[in-house]
C-alpha cells in the first residue's frame, strides 16, 4: 500500500524500504540503456519508491554501466540524499525530483544525452512520430530553452529545483522533452515502459534524420499516435526480457 510520508527536512534517514524486485529492475534498466546506446558514461534512470511517493530511487554519481544494487539511493523531492553514507548522486536529480513532484503518473524518469535526439533539439526539425513503435512521442516533443530559465552563459544542467521546475513546464503531460544542446528526459509509469520509450525514441531519431534526407514525412497523426502508444503499452514485457538478457550476458 502506497503511503505518504512527510518527512521534516534535513531528516537523514531511511522510510521502508523499496522492494528488491524494484531495486533490481532499476539496476538492470541502467544496464539495458547502456547495451542499447541511450546511456553511456553519463546520464541516469531513476523510479519512485514503491512505499514511499516522496522519494525515489536513484543510483549514486557514476557510469551506469558499472551500477550495482549497493549504488542506489533514496532521494526526496527536494533532490536530498536519504542515508547517503557519504555517496551523493548526480547533479541533475532536481530533473526527476521535479518531474515527480509536477507529475503523480510518472514513476520512473531517464535523462539521457542519446545522440541520434540532439539535432531535433537545435533546429527547427521537431521530432514526431514516424513509425508505430513511438507512438507515445505524440503529435510533437515539446523542446526545453534552457536560456530563459538559465541566462545566456550556463553550462546547460539542470542543477537546482527552479532550473527543474522550468524544464518540467516545456514537459507538461508529455512523455519527453528534449533538452536543447544537451539531450532529452522520458517519462512514464514503469521501468519498463519509461525504457522502452528512451530506447524508441533514439531510434525516432535515427529513422526521422534518414527520412527527411528522402523527402517529406507521412507522419502518424495524433489519433495514431494515440492507438499505437495504448497497443504497446500491452508488450512491454516481450523487448525487456530480451533487452535484459542481453544486457546481463555483456556485462557478465
Ligand atoms: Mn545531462
Amino acid at each position: 500500500m502506497m503511503r505518504v510520508n512527510h518527512t521534516p527536512p534535513g531528516d537523514n534517514t531511511m522510510t521502508a524500504p523499496a522492494s528488491p524486485a524494484l531495486i533490481d529492475d532499476l539496476v538492470v534498466a541502467n544496464h539495458i540503456l547502456v547495451n542499447e546506446g541511450v546511456l553511456d558514461g553519463f546520464g541516469h534512470i531513476s523510479v519512485r519508491h514503491d512505499q514511499d511517493p516522496s522519494r525515489f530511487l536513484i543510483a549514486r554519481s557514476m557510469a551506469p554501466g558499472l551500477v550495482t544494487a549497493e549504488d542506489i539511493l533514496q532521494c526526496d523531492l527536494d533532490g536530498q540524499v536519504h542515508d547517503a553514507q557519504g555517496r551523493r548522486t548526480y547533479v541533475e536529480r532536481f530533473i526527476h525530483s521535479e518531474i515527480y513532484r509536477a507529475r503523480p503518473d510518472v514513476h520512473a524518469v531517464i535523462h539521457s544525452h542519446s545522440p541520434a535526439v540532439i539535432p531535433f533539439g537545435v533546429t527547427g526539425a521537431r521530432l514526431r512520430p514516424i513509425c508505430h513503435m513511438s507512438g507515445f512521442l505524440g503529435a510533437q516533443v515539446p523542446v526545453f530553452e534552457i536560456r530563459h530559465a538559465a541566462g545566456e552563459s550556463s553550462d546547460l544542467l539542470i542543477r537546482n529545483q527552479a532550473l527543474g521546475r522550468a524544464l518540467v513546464e516545456s514537459l507538461g503531460q508529455a512523455s519527453v522533452a528534449l533538452m536543447r544542446g544537451h539531450g532529452n528526459v522520458v517519462v512514464g509509469r514503469s521501468i519498463q515502459q519509461v525504457v522502452f520509450r528512451a530506447i524508441y525514441t533514439e531510434s525516432n531519431a535515427r529513422l526521422q534524420s534518414e527520412a527527411m534526407r528522402m523527402g517529406d514525412i507521412n507522419f502518424l497523426t495524433p489519433e495514431e499516435a494515440q492507438a499505437t502508444s495504448n497497443m504497446n503499452d500491452e508488450h512491454l514485457d516481450r523487448p525487456w526480457q530480451v533487452w535484459k538478457r542481453q544486457a546481463l550476458q555483456r556485462s557478465a
